[in-house]
């Protein structure tokens, strides 16, 4: 054991996270524990990552077997694990072919190069512009960022890639002079926007790119990054908005735990990529690949019920409690925004063994989508309590 651990991760790791005060060391569904043996509720899930929690079981084998079998390849030969979790995200998306990356970010860029291809081969190279939405978040790359429409990440690594435009979300008007005013190529948005505060577009707006993006053969990716793989309650949160993308970006809840990206391609965009025009060599990892196929597979409609009905019982709980402001999201996905600062109840909570995350100004859930009914009860309760004035 690491008896400095603290100052040694100072020293010897980059300092990008302002990390909480705390050093976990196991855990198991929906706790987790820290070097002292202290339990938590975890309501952050490694920010939407371990979907079925820490150390499932089905995961953990699966992962297991996988890796005492055969851990990766590189995208040269043919392989078992990726076919089948790709299969199983086409049936469930209804799109038809899928790109793998190892991160949202990853998956993003791929559905901005397929959308350039795409744009360039059919309405002319002048034709790239790529509308994203203020607010957004869509990863950390220099493309991504570009695509990002919050100026903050912007400012200290400029000049980020060209040919994006930001308009303000759920402005149909600004939307449409938006597309008027360039050369499209795609629309690519959050349905709700995670790391903005956990805010769902209103159906009116999404419909409204849908329906520009239809009228001008603009392609429309949905960006489901955080958003995916059951988080709000369906399968993809565009599904709760009725409309069909031609690319779905994932990452996050897809590997449970292992980094996994996909883009996946709809009828128009299917065979835009052709022979070298993008790869990856971790891509398609046959470990992550086995791992997210036990996500993916579980995600059933029971599965995605008990997900609505548990976000149900937590709008119902903090609707109108002291020191609560509002609740927004959808699904397991839920803002909280609380009279006092954000901060200052996720470290109270914390104290009293239940792990929360911020968005902006926001308290932020992201629970396993599995987390038992109990537990889930005791970490509201918690979280009511701390958040009281
Ligand atoms: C987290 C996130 C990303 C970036 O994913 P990484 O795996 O960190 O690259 C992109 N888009 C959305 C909506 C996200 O929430």
């Amino acid at each position: 054991m690491i008896n400095n651990l603290k100052e040694q991760d100072k020293q010897y790791i980059a300092n990008t996270y302002n990390r909480f005060d705390l050093q976990l060391v196991s855990g198991k569904g929906s706790y987790v524990y820290d070097q002292n043996g202290k339990k938590y509720i975890d309501m952050g899930t490694g920010i939407g990552v371990t979907a079925f929690g820490f150390a499932d079981n089905m995961w953990a084998n699966a992962v297991k077997s996988q890796a005492e079998t055969l851990q990766h390849t590189s995208n040269l030969y043919y392989t078992e694990p990726c076919v089948k979790l790709a299969k199983a995200l086409c049936k469930k998306s209804g799109l038809k072919k899928v790109f793998f990356a190892n991160s949202g970010a990853e998956a993003n860029e791929c559905a901005i190069k397929v959308a350039r291809k795409y744009a360039a081969d059919k309405k002319g190279e002048d034709c790239y512009t790529i509308v994203t939405l203020e607010n957004s978040f869509h990863g950390r790359t220099i493309t991504t960022l570009a695509a990002t429409g919050q100026e903050h990440y912007h400012e200290l690594f400029k000049p980020l890639t060209g040919g994006f435009v930001h308009t303000p979300a759920n402005d149909i008007e600004a939307l449409k002079n938006t597309v008027k005013q360039h050369k499209v190529a795609a629309i690519m948005f959050e349905c709700v926007q995670g790391e903005g505060g956990v805010i769902p577009l209103t159906s009116d707006f999404v419909a409204a790119m849908a329906e520009e993006a239809r009228q001008n053969d603009i392609l429309l990716i949905v960006d489901e990054v955080q958003t995916g793989n059951g988080r709000t309650g369906e399968m993809y949160a565009y599904q709760n908005y009725g409309i069909t993308p031609d690319i779905v970006t994932t990452a996050k809840g897809l590997g449970g735990g292992l980094p996994i990206g996909a883009a996946i391609l709809g009828d128009k965009v299917e065979h835009t990529l052709g022979f070298g025009d993008h790869g990856s060599t971790y891509g398609a990892n046959p470990v992550c690949c086995a791992a997210a196929l036990t996500v993916v597979e579980r995600l059933t409609n029971e599965l995605l019920e008990e997900v609505k009905q548990k976000s149900q019982y937590i709008f119902d709980t903090l609707k109108n409690a002291s020191g609560i402001e509002y609740v927004s999201g959808m699904g397991l996905m839920i803002g909280i925004k609380t009279v006092k600062p954000a901060a200052e109840v996720v470290k109270a909570a914390m104290q009293k063994g239940v792990l929360c995350l911020t968005a902006k100004d926001k308290v932020r859930l992201l629970p396993a989508l599995n987390i038992p009914f109990d537990d889930l009860k005791q970490a509201i309760e918690i979280i009511k309590e701390v958040s009281a004035i």
